[in-house]
């Protein structure tokens, strides 16, 4: 395999990639799918076009195995989050390679995924690489603005017959602040889910001159105040278990864990050094609330009869949305409050981190990355992975590109950019992955 070239050809299709604006909404992934697709072609593999709405089409293309086992996913999205260019060093749309990057809105998230995947998948093609298992390379619309035109879609609909036995996707990454000197290949496991709520809270209006303690919002926000002062309790799941048995090999703080195992003891270092107000790691060790919209009053001379507010919560796999629900009607202890669940995304189970298929991946990583740590780990956000898991799908979440906290922030922000290194790296990581899962 020459391995330079394929890179150099990978990192080149990128910076085309990244030319083509599929910012959703609209999307327009047609536009990009079709850019795949070309690539494709060039290889002589036919691949299929699959549409859910019109400009909203997701790509498929397909390596045959000998079926003894169900077919392996390399899941990408094609669409991407607004970019304004102010503030970029290079038009986010540009695909400008400058100091060893490609920069532009996608490069992480997750165009670069996308093409590595692709040239590992077409790789495989070119080698002949005999298989146990199909291997499916599936680019797709609209995982930014949740998946209804994408793989939810799909899932639903012409891809209903699919049957995936593993999934590879976007999720986790290599992130180089954990452990000095050696990438920490964070693999997502599991992932939190959306439960989103509306709450109503009707009063008495009136005229502001004349207060009644009755308006809406004046029962809205004590109730919301009481509801923000709580915090769920904490719960290390066996996810995050594993992922602090893992830093602990590496993190003094945690010795006291690292000699008992006891959660218990995790429990009480992270409490007495106040590790759960890092927003990242309290995001997974616990249900979170966060109040983002409240709407109420037009006049600032009129007492407003009705207010509503938005709840974006994010909750552990392990909890019950009725459960939650409950909680928190409790906590804003006020029975005339309307609580509605307006968006329960799709709960779902975590993916095993132990057997063969995460110890192909953690095996694979370091063959690929000899000095690289491998922990699995819950993602705070949602990715495609849940429509998946739903269905019983082993997922696993991981872009080989080696990150800084500092660099997390260009994800969805100003001057995304991936190393042409990482790319090439990446390729061949992808290409060693799939083999060993699916290598007959
Ligand atoms: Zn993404």
């Amino acid at each position: 395999m020459d391995w330079d070239a394929i890179g150099d050809a990978a990192v080149s299709a990128l910076a085309e990639y990244l030319r083509i604006d599929t910012t959703n909404p609209p999307g327009n992934e047609a536009r990009g799918a079709e850019f795949l697709g070309s690539l494709l072609r060039g290889e002589g593999i036919s691949f299929q076009l699959l549409e859910t709405a019109p400009g909203r089409s997701s790509l498929l293309a397909r390596l045959r195995g000998s079926g003894e086992e169900k077919p392996l996913v390399l899941l990408n999205h094609i669409d991407v989050v607004p970019a304004s260019p102010d503030n970029w060093s290079f038009h986010p749309f540009s695909g400008e390679i400058a100091d060893g990057f490609v920069w532009g809105r996608g490069a992480l998230d997750m165009k670069g995924m996308g093409i590595m995947e692709l040239y590992a998948f077409m790789a495989l093609a070119r080698e002949g690489v005999p298989l146990r298992r199909d291997v499916v390379f599936l680019a797709v619309a609209d995982e930014e603005a949740g998946g209804y035109f994408g793989v939810k879609a799909l899932l639903e609909g012409q891809l209903g017959g699919l049957d995936a036995g593993v999934v590879i996707n976007e999720g986790g990454y290599a992130t180089t602040d954990l452990v000095p000197g050696r990438p920490f290949f964070m693999i997502a496991s599991a992932e939190k889910y959306g439960y989103w709520l509306r709450l109503l809270r009707h009063g008495v209006g009136g005229h502001g001159s004349m207060p009644t303690g009755q308006g809406a919002l004046e029962r809205m926000v004590p109730a919301l105040a009481r509801l923000l002062e709580k915090r769920r309790p904490m719960h290390i799941n066996p996810t995050m278990l594993a992922f602090f048995s893992r830093l602990a090999e590496h993190w003094d703080i945690l010795a006291p864990f690292r000699e008992s195992g006891d959660p218990v003891a995790l429990m009480r270092i992270i409490e007495d050094n106040n590790l759960a107000a890092l927003p990242a790691l309290g995001a997974v060790l616990r249900d979170t609330v966060s109040l983002n919209m409240l709407n109420a009053g037009v006049k600032i001379n009129v007492i407003p009869d009705r207010a509503e507010a938005f709840l974006d919560c994010r909750l552990l796999p392990e909890t019950e949305g009725e459960e939650f629900l409950s909680y928190i009607k409790d906590a804003l202890a006020d029975p005339e409050m309307e609580v509605d669940v307006f968006m329960d995304m799709e709960r779902a189970p975590a993916s095993p981190h132990t057997g063969p298929l995460f110890d192909a991946i953690a095996e694979t990583v370091g063959r690929v990355y000899p000095e690289a740590v491998v922990s699995p780990f819950m993602l705070s956000g949602l990715s495609d992975s849940r429509f998946f898991r739903a269905r019983g799908v082993p997922c696993y979440g991981i872009i080989p590109a080696r990150l800084g906290l500092a660099d997390l922030a260009r994800i969805h922000g100003v001057d995304e950019r991936i190393a042409v290194q990482d790319i090439k790296e990446g390729t061949r990581f992808l290409f060693e992955l799939v083999v060993a899962i699916c290598g007959a």
